[in-house]
Order: C-alpha cells, then structure tokens, then sequence
C-alpha cells in the first residue's frame, strides 16, 4: 500500500480552514487561520516550514493512524504536541488567544530545536528526565514566554 500524505488523509476527513500548511478540523475553532499565523511567524521573526493541525486528540491518533503510526500516544493534560515521527504539530485547544498562541510558539520552538547543535543529545536524555526537568521543554516554555510578552508589547505599541 502507497503511503498517504498529510494532505490526502486531510482531505478525506475535511477541514474548515487552510492556509500554507496549517489545518482547521474543529467548527469551534473561532479564530482567522491566516491573521494567527502571520502574528506567529511576524513574532519568531522566522518561518518554521511544517505542518499543524488543530483538532481533538482523538483525530490527531486517526491522522497519525493514517499516516502509518500505529502507536497511539498519550495526551494527557497537554494542549498541544509536536508528533516527531510524522513531523506534525497538533494543537488541541484554542479558546483562548494568548494559551492558543503560546501553545503554538512552545510546538514550533520544538520543531527549531532539531537544528540546534546543542539539543542534538537532549531528545534522548530528556526521555529519562521527569518532565519539568527536560532540557527541550524548559527551552520551549521559556521561548514561548518570551515571544507572547513580545506579541503583547506589540499590541501595546500599536
Ligand atoms: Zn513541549
């Protein structure tokens, strides 16, 4: 059997919004897919090239299903998550702007992280660490804190 992509197995579920590689699955989702991704990426100052799907956990283990990952991962509590393997971030709540966007700041900044020399040894090690002592994910909260508190200035100065 050919291996599906992204884009196949999305198109067969449906979306409600699109824009340059980002996916809209929920009707609840109330934001402009493409104003929320221009604030992202006008934030980082940089455009992280991969996919991300906003939907509930239960799709996102059908979509990774789909795509040939036959593990089904625990979302505990998270509300959004970078699945490695299929190089896709999934986001799992979007209620609130700020939660929704720090959220999204805290997946790519993962994504960043594999081009990092100094994280090259961290995916592994931060296996067998407890997660609030992983090197990746102390990275990623304080990246995130750090491109919200310039969003908001942003909104502040304008
Ligand atoms: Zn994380």
């Amino acid at each position: 059997m050919m291996k599906k992509t992204l884009r196949e197995v999305l198109d067969k579920r449906g979306f409600f919004q699109e824009y340059n590689n980002w996916y809209v699955l929920e009707d609840s989702f109330s934001w402009n897919l493409d104003i929320l991704q221009r604030e992202v990426f006008q934030c980082m100052e940089t455009f992280v090239d991969v996919p991300i799907v906003f939907c509930d956990t239960c799709d996102a283990n059908k979509i990774a299903a789909d795509l040939g990952q036959e593990e089904a991962e625990i979302f505990l509590f998270s509300s959004g998550m970078y699945w490695r393997e299929i190089r896709v971030i999934f986001i799992f709540s979007f209620n609130d702007y700020y939660e929704l966007l720090q959220t999204i700041f805290h997946e790519l900044r993962h994504v960043m992280q594999e081009e990092i020399t100094e994280f090259s040894t961290a995916f592994e090690e931060d296996k067998y660490r407890p997660y609030s002592e992983r090197l990746t994910e102390i990275d990623a909260f304080h990246y995130a804190d750090y491109c919200l508190r310039k969003f908001i200035f942003s909104l502040v100065e304008n």
